[in-house]
């Protein structure tokens, strides 16, 4: 057996168990030790019947005293155990005329359960036990008890046997140490080995309260390593991108000169600070890779046209992509506007497109006739064919993993090398979370709002004062502002009881007879929701019912009064999001968070958040402090990995040694990295090339 064996090299572990092995992500011997255990139990000591103390589970052992069959309601069989210093009753609701016959009068058992109160003092129900040969004494363990998460068909037993085979294993042939010693001696951490043996089998003295709390230093040890490979890894990517070539974009500086001057407003300072950082990137013959963090609002938009702006100069193509119609369109209208007066219309390319546009959209960016495009996913799906694409932007990055900005920008891979990369984002996240999820881009960050923005005033108001809220929405749009009204899900749902945006809007018609208003939700056709944003862009509608498909960077200025329904049941940055569609003109603007009492602890922390910052740092802190960074980021579509021992929110504070350990063994290009990489991510790694 070899650490890098599969799995079928235990004994007892045929293909089937393989399979479902598979589920736990156990793949090769080594993955084993890496299975932490969910929790632990203390079977190294006895506790006294007189002592126990109920809802505790703990290996108890006693004399038999009694065992019979009782009839309440169903058959039960309970066995009286005493140890001298109390008693305890074992009750089996499931039983066999074998098991009975073993509780022989006299006999000693050990038993391991939960204590509960009974009506005769303390019972465990079907406890685990084990009856005693005459003479033996009870059995405890030397060390504390793994439980593992276990799987349909895979038990603890199981897991237990298997990680006993993988530590002996181990003894024989410890894993590579591949942590710097200095490191390892600075963080006062133990080795990989000590770290193993230790979690699965950890002696009875051992802390459990830290190891439950994921902060004991030998999860520390296998957190941080992980937290190394995956930033290693993200690392590489970025070393790779420097590496390739891709073409200088030198031209174009006075006609990004020209554009400025002519735009209707002053670009903030972090705007024209950011748009200096990407021009300078783009001048180099190595793909740029950066990521632009902005509050929504901050004007992100403007910035990716400027560097467009000095793209179509050198010659070359930009392809923009959104993460929905809605924003897609929104960008294709905004650079249209920007572009019509250069004599430049962008192309469109989206999912839902007739089929003779997207030919008509196909053939011009195929001969280099689009100098623009902008659209969906469509962008990077098969038989679209770029002519000379050399500049890429993403817009709202946390919406995409990186596997598809990778495809887009395989897209722009040509002779002349690798398409420059810019990708924005709306949820600025913490800079210890930034760093293990952007350790393959520079950022940028816009942290400065156009003047004249005034922050967004929120209240969160109980739904029994409906009533007052949609007069509220009424005097706004008597006054010729518009409003939007937002609920989460689009059907009426008996488990979770969301309001419905279609009943929401009955409502609302019913109460606001004299108030345009319209509907937008995810299950309506692209066309059709896109009728409904732009009547109320133009103003045609003035109140509009909407799902969280409006959650991202739709911008309609005179809209002032967001409400916000369910909010106990919202995310914070989502809601944070949602506010940002107003207070994006002039107007000062509110935000009113409908809740349905009785508001849990959760959920009126978040409330009280939002009441209290419009800043999305702060925001996404709290956020990523209530709930983890996988919701944060929108979970799946992230370009964060699923971690195995890490957690961000719980090891944040390991990053910055991280980065410093990853460069350490960088600057030395040590092979270890790969070794890590390789233990941690698999051969393949994780981002394809690693
Ligand atoms: P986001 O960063 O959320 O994507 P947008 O790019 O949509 O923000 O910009 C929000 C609004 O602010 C748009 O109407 C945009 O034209 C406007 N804007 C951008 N920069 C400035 C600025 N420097 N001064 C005034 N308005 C600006
Ligand atoms: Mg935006």
């Amino acid at each position: 057996m070899q650490s890098d064996s599969p799995v079928t090299a235990f004994k007892g572990v045929g293909p089937a168990l393989a399979k479902k092995l598979e589920k736990l992500r156990l793949y090769r011997v080594e993955d084993v030790l890496f299975l932490l255990p969910l929790r632990y139990e203390d079977r190294t000591q006895l506790v006294k019947m007189g002592a126990l103390a109920a809802g505790t589970r703990c290996l108890v052992s006693g004399e038999v005293l009694l065992c019979e069959t009782v009839y309440r309601g169903r058959r039960n069989l309970l066995v009286r155990l005493a140890d001298g210093s109390g008693q305890l009753t074992l009750r089996f609701f499931h039983f066999s005329r074998q098991q009975k016959a073993q509780f022989q009068v006299g006999r000693h058992v050990t038993c391991f359960g939960e204590a509960r109160r009974g009506a005769g003092g303390f019972e465990m129900i079907h406890p685990e036990y084990r009856i005693l040969r005459e003479n033996q004494d009870a059995v405890t363990s030397d060390s504390l008890t793994a439980i593992y998460p276990a799987t349909e068909g895979v038990q603890q037993g199981r897991l237990r046997s298997l990680t006993d085979q993988a530590l002996r294993h181990m003894e024989e042939a410890p894993p590579a140490e591949l942590l710097p010693a200095e490191i390892t001696k600075k963080l006062g951490m133990p080795t990989l080995a000590e770290a193993i043996v230790y979690l699965h089998r950890p002696p009875p003295d051992a802390d459990i309260e830290k190891m439950l709390a994921g902060k004991h230093p030998c999860q520390q040890r296998l957190a941080f390593e992980e937290l190394l490979a995956h930033y290693l890894s993200l690392r590489n990517l970025r070393a790779l991108a420097e590496s390739e070539d891709a073409i200088a974009l030198t031209a174009g500086n006075e006609d990004v000169s020209g554009f400025i001057a002519d735009l209707p407003f002053e670009l903030t300072n972090a705007q024209k600070r950011v748009v200096a950082e990407i021009c300078s990137d783009l001048e180099q013959a190595h793909p740029m890779m950066r990521l632009i963090q902005g509050d929504v609002g901050s004007g992100k938009t403007v910035v990716a046209a400027i560097a467009c702006i000095k793209a179509i100069a050198c010659g070359v193509q930009t392809a923009i992509m959104a993460p929905t119609e809605i924003l897609a369109e929104q960008h294709w209208r905004n650079f249209a506007v920007w572009l019509r007066p250069l004599g430049i219309e962008p192309a469109w390319l989206s999912g839902s497109q007739r089929a003779a546009a997207r030919k008509e959209s196909l053939a011009a960016i195929a001969d280099g006739r689009a100098q623009v495009i902008v659209g969906t996913h469509a962008l990077f799906q098969e038989g679209v064919e770029f002519k000379r694409l050399a500049f890429v932007v993403i817009d709202e990055q946390h919406r995409f993993g990186v596997h598809q900005r990778m495809a887009l920008r395989d897209k722009g891979v040509s002779a002349a090398g690798h398409p420059h990369q810019l990708v924005m984002t709306a949820t600025p996240i913490p800079r210890t979370l930034a760093l293990a999820a952007y350790a393959d881009l520079d950022t940028s960050v816009i942290d400065e709002l156009p003047p004249g923005r005034q922050p967004v005033a929120t209240i969160a108001v109980p739904e029994t004062r409906r009533a007052e809220i949609i007069d509220r929405v009424r005097s706004a749009c008597e006054a010729g502002h518009q409003a939007y009204w937002v609920c989460p899900l689009i059907e009426e749902s008996e488990v979770l009881d969301y309001q419905a945006a279609e009943a929401s809007f009955e409502m609302l018609a019913e109460a606001l007879p004299d108030i345009r208003i319209g509907l937008v939700h995810g299950r309506m056709r692209p066309v059709e929701k896109e009728r409904a944003m732009s009547a109320f862009k133009e103003g045609l509608i003035q109140l509009l019912v909407a799902t969280t498909v409006i959650e991202v960077g739709v911008d309609v200025p005179r809209a002032s009064l967001m409400i916000i329904e369910n909010a106990e049941r919202m995310g914070l940055s989502q809601m944070h999001q949602l506010r940002g569609r107003v207070g994006r003109g002039h107007l000062q603007s509110h935000c009113v968070l409908l809740y349905k009492p009785p508001l849990g602890h959760i959920a009126k922390e978040r409330l009280t958040v939002l009441r209290n910052t419009n800043d999305g740092f702060v925001v996404a802190q709290r956020d990523l402090e209530l709930r983890g960074p996988g919701e944060l980021l929108g979970t799946r579509q992230t370009g964060l990995p699923d971690y195995r021992i890490a957690n961000l929110v719980r090891n944040a504070d390991l990053m910055p040694q991280v980065q410093l350990t990853a460069e350490l063994l960088r600057s030395t290009s040590d092979h270890r990295s790969a070794a890590i990489i390789r233990r941690w991510l698999g051969d393949a790694g994780r981002y394809g090339k690693v």
